[in-house]
């Protein structure tokens, strides 16, 4: 397989389309005896794959049962929830500590991690350890929508592989150039999206939609690139894609991709378009600086139970949320620690959406 291919497997059984897909990719003559392959998914909650925000143990056990038929012993699934959240918990709830079992590979929470610094132009990072660690690392994303950068598929799975502390720097930086500068300090060898049931609504899931497809790249922009067409986006519109492709970690040349689709007899034809729900909902209500994902996804799922609930069009006052608050007075509701000097703000980092939902609903409400 070269760098400038991709290649697309249709089909509803996951597990059997990696194998297959790896397979015609001929992605064992990459592969040599003793390596220490690594297998980054995106586990970015303690929800399973069905839920649309993370990537199915189907799909993750294609690769190993692919791995170990080449000859491959060492493996490590490796992964850091987002902030607030449990990676632990998430092995548990989405069927990897069963997988870990059953296939006796090592299952890494980074979060346990120590991390190394890299520097990347004019930026300093810091990345987990054993990512950097591996032999070759292959990044599992799930195609999906993220409420702050439209799509999160290969570039931003790299993500989980920074401490806690850099994932809130990261959204204070703006996230699109450090998701863009990781992955020149981490380049993935290979990856492989889970594009089964991705939630195109919301990263942390809930809004599945079923796609019935995997897809196989090396090169991350062309793979996000790809993606974001899928989805209706030019890869202009996501910035930490034209980020990438020009501090050189790959090419979003579409035009010069060789592109091979296998089992197009099962293709799910339906147009896929992300939803614009989580845009609407905060239009002119909420005003977010550097807000990290966690915080901003349990804001946006509060204020749609609230739309369920028919009590939205109650919160009067601008809502504040992200750590560009943070020292700032603000004459409206803050959400989460960084707005403490807001009027009134919603205690924790993050917050959860039910006490976001109680807090809006009642402002004078305060979480235990
Ligand atoms: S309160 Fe929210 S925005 Fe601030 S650091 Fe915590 S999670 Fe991030």
């Amino acid at each position: 397989m070269e760098k400038n291919e991709i290649h697309i497997i249709y089909g509803t059984n996951p597990r059997n389309m990696v194998y297959d897909v790896l397979t015609q990719a001929h992605i064992a003559a990459k592969l040599r005896p003793g390596m220490h392959i690594g297998i980054k998914p995106n586990l970015v909650v303690a929800k399973p794959a069905d839920s649309g925000a993370t990537t199915s143990p189907q799909a993750v056990e294609g690769v190993i049962q692919y791995l170990q038929d080449n000859g491959i012993e060492n493996i490590t699934i490796m992964e850091g929830s987002w902030v607030g959240d449990s990676t632990k918990q998430a092995y548990k709830v989405c069927g990897y500590a069963a997988i870990a079992k059953k296939y006796n590979v090592h299952l890494v929470d980074l979060k346990d991690d120590q991390f190394s610094k890299k520097t990347v132009g004019d930026l300093e990072l810091k990345i987990c350890n054993q990512a950097l660690s591996v032999d070759f690392l292959i990044s599992m994303p799930v195609l999906k929508a993220h409420c702050q950068t439209l799509i999160t598929c290969a570039l931003k799975n790299m993500k989980g592989c920074i401490p806690d502390s850099e994932k809130r720097r990261f959204h204070s930086l703006g996230l699109h150039k450090p998701i863009a500068y990781i992955n020149k300090a981490l380049a993935p060898d290979l990856i492989v999206v889970d594009g089964m049931c991705g939630d195109l609504t919301f990263e942390e899931g809930g809004s599945p939609v079923q796609m019935d497809r995997i897809f196989l790249a090396m090169d991350p922009v062309l793979m996000d690139t790809y993606a974001a067409s899928l989805l209706g986006y030019a890869k202009e519109e996501i910035d930490y894609i034209a980020i990438a492709e020009n501090i050189g970690v790959g090419s979003g040349d579409l035009s010069q991709a060789k592109i091979y689709e296998h089992h197009v007899e099962a293709k799910n034809n339906h147009t896929f378009r992300p939803s614009n729900r989580a845009r609407q909902l905060a239009a002119g209500r909420v005003t977010a600086q550097a807000a990290c994902s966690a915080c901003y996804g349990s804001l946006i799922h509060a204020l749609q139970r609230m739309s369920e609930n028919k009590t939205l069009p109650a919160v009067k006052q601008p809502i504040y949320i992200g750590q560009g608050f943070r020292g700032k007075a603000r004459n409206g509701l803050g959400i989460g620690q960084c707005t403490s000097k807001c009027r009134q703000f919603v205690k924790g980092c993050p917050p959860a959406a039910k006490d976001i939902v109680d807090f809006l609903e009642n402002p004078h409400f305060t979480p235990n």
